[in-house]
């Protein structure tokens, strides 16, 4: 049965969101028969908060960019050219940038436009309001806008040569989510107004440009002396936040027809080994949710400063290098970038107060992908890992950010960017298929990403999906199910069962051996374990842990350090996982270790969370911060330096 979201929906969810005067403009129609005709239309776009944009007014639906990279002045130049529609009679359209020098707006004939950019909004940036002569019912238009980006736009990085792998030539990328597209891109910035989109890119010849597209280009353009044009198209429409691009000395490995490897020329073959599993990932995904709608599935190895560890760019995931461990064993991240491929990418968060639809249901998928692929034991040490990164976030936050759907008013979007969106997310959805059955719940989440493609969710239209089709009226269902609890309500709900991993039994037995009993580090049976089972040793703490007091000796921690080898330690994940306890500690001997980790990685992930620790241990954590910051600052991208300069302070 196909039932359609259309206006009533869109006007319950401008009540839910606080009914700004002119929320979703469907409802702002007089004429009635455009009012029923729109009744029956998908929604199209939400009002955001995060957004300057007016789509109920005025809306961009196709963005076409030509832009040149230059890496001297670390700025793209060249034009936007945007397709929009508008309501009859409109006569300005609103758009979002930040930290853009624009030039100039002409209408297609290259007609000079009028436009004015209102005040800065240190995280939204600036409205860019564009004016044209009064639109006729059912006009499209296309506006060029001709402008730079600065060379400290937020969602670019230019690296130098030594910032590389390669160490030869400079490379550029980019991270849109969840509002820095607009730094490089004069659009409609909001997760609710997709776009599609194409573009050419300019860059250096001795340098290749991709992108979350189509590349229609195999080998570039010549264009001009030294330089070659790259062309690209996405014609799903998509979120701004999945505009993506990098320019670098990258090559391709292929691990089937559909998927593949892009790294730096060194980096590629670790690269390939490390991910040949992403073939057999996406024929997982299919079978469990339905087809891939994107076409490739191409994943690109960052330089070591990609600040997250992996983003969803369509048909092109940007990746950590901190997954290649050499033995496969973090490639659930794989999983989880893959499943946003549905979760996030096709049917698509409407506001950042909605996140928690994005990754919450892609940490679910995550995990049935692991499951089918790896076995039921590896994908519950998984989300037992994940449980207990979730406790802690849970202790550590204030209550009203534990709820599902967060009031992100007056904040930055990343500050909903916590464990709660994407470990109470999975864990309210584990819930329900807990509760109904896996084959009940599968149906319905197969269904939920056919009958919300390439469309904007918001948390209402998601409780209103589920209540008419798995749901279906069943009062009892709707009590035990707790869907109200969970989403509007802090902490974890009376029906969540903690996932319970067996192969952890011995882990916790080992772990209060050596930590609570202090028996030797030689007790503890690492070379057997795998990474997960590592991991939950790591993330020990005793019983009811307060402050920073010490719970261990020196010596136990040096017995550890050395008995585990945690100096020549590969493994990302466990690397960090001792460096907080070492710093805890102000364990002076593994500094070293610590000032390489921080200085040859950038992943916020790891590199948040060692300047907190190491700033809370005072004077001694403190002088080690402060001049490492410095030396390793350069190094990060905008995204994780704007959160570690709000703790350690800027150099
Ligand atoms: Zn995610």
């Amino acid at each position: 049965m196909i039932r359609r979201l259309g206006l009533i929906s869109t006007l319950a969810l401008a009540t839910a969101l606080g009914g700004c005067a002119a929320m979703p403009g469907l409802g702002s129609r007089s004429d009635t028969a455009a009012v029923s005709a729109a009744a029956l239309a998908p929604v199209d776009y939400v009002r955001d908060i995060h957004s300057f944009a007016r789509p109920e007014i005025a809306r961009v639906r196709h963005v076409a960019l030509d832009l040149t990279a230059d890496f001297a002045t670390k700025t793209l130049s060249g034009t936007a050219a945007l397709d929009i529609t508008a309501e009859p009679g409109a006569d300005e359209i609103v758009l979002d940038v930040r930290n853009l020098d624009i030039q100039d707006v002409r209408d297609a004939a290259g007609a000079p436009l009028q436009y004015e950019t209102g005040s800065v909004d240190p995280i939204l940036g600036q409205p860019l309001t564009v004016r044209f002569p009064a639109f006729a019912p059912g006009e499209q238009r296309r506006i060029v806008i001709r402008y730079a980006t600065r060379p400290d736009a937020a969602a670019l990085q230019w690296l130098t040569p030594a910032q590389t792998a390669g160490g030869r030539q400079p490379y550029m990328f980019s991270q849109g989510q969840a509002v820095l597209t607009r730094t490089w891109v004069p659009t409609q910035d909001s997760p609710g107004i997709r776009q599609t989109w194409d573009a050419r890119i300019v860059a250096p010849s001795d340098l290749k440009v991709v992108m979350s597209a189509e590349g229609l280009t195999a080998s570039g353009e010549p264009a001009g002396p030294g330089m070659t044009a790259w062309r690209f198209r996405m014609t799903n429409p998509v979120p701004p936040y999945l505009i993506a691009i990098a320019v670098g000395d990258v090559a391709f490995a292929a691990i089937d027809e559909r998927t593949g490897v892009w790294s730096e020329p060194s980096m590629l073959a670790g690269a390939r080994a490390e991910l040949v599993s992403t073939a057999q990932m996406v024929d997982v995904a299919e079978r469990l949710y339905g087809p891939y709608r994107w076409g490739r599935y191409d994943i690109l190895v960052l330089p070591p400063s990609f600040p997250f560890g992996g983003m969803e760019n369509p048909r092109l995931t940007f990746a950590t290098p901190t997954i290649i461990a050499g033995d496969q064993s973090l490639v659930s991240l794989v999983a989880h970038e893959l499943a946003h491929s549905w979760s996030g990418n096709l049917v698509t968060n409407a506001t950042w107060a909605d996140f928690w639809l994005n990754e919450g249901f892609t940490v679910y998928f995550e995990n049935r992908i692991m499951e089918a692929l790896y076995g039921q034991e590896r994908a519950l040490m998984l989300q037992s890992l994940g449980w207990g990164d979730l406790q802690s976030t849970l202790a550590d936050l204030p209550p009203a950010d534990t709820r599902l759907k967060l009031d992100l008013t007056g904040r930055d979007p990343d500050d909903g960017l916590t464990d709660v969106a994407y470990e109470k997310g999975a864990a309210f959805l584990r819930t329900i298929e807990r509760t109904v059955g896996r084959e009940r719940f599968d149906v319905w989440l197969k269904g939920y990403f056919e009958r919300n493609a390439f469309r904007p969710m918001t948390t209402e239209l998601f409780l209103e999906d589920i209540r008419t089709d798995l749901v279906a009226g069943d009062a009892a269902l709707e009590s035990q199910l707790m869907m109200d609890a969970w989403i509007y309500q802090p902490g974890m709900p009376s029906n969540w069962q903690p996932p319970v991993s067996n192969a952890f039994v011995p882990v916790d037995a080992a772990a209060r051996g050596f930590f609570a009993d202090k028996r030797p580090a030689s007790t503890i049976p690492w070379a057997g374990w795998s990474t997960q089972e590592r991991q939950r040793f790591l993330a020990w703490r005793p019983e009811g842990r307060t402050g920073t007091a010490d719970w261990l000796t020196d010596a136990q921690l040096a017995d550890l350090e050395a008995t585990l080898n945690l100096r020549q330690e590969g493994n990302a994940e466990l690397v960090f996982a001792w460096l907080q306890i070492a710093v805890q500690h102000r364990f002076q001997p593994a500094v070293p270790t610590l000032e390489h980790f921080l200085t040859t990685m950038g992943r916020r992930k790891f590199v948040l969370p060692l300047f907190t620790s190491l700033w809370a241990e005072g004077d001694w954590g403190r002088s080690i911060a402060t001049p490492l910051y410095a030396r390793a600052r350069p190094g990060y991208h905008p995204v994780t330096t704007g959160s570690v300069d709000a703790v350690v302070g800027r150099p």
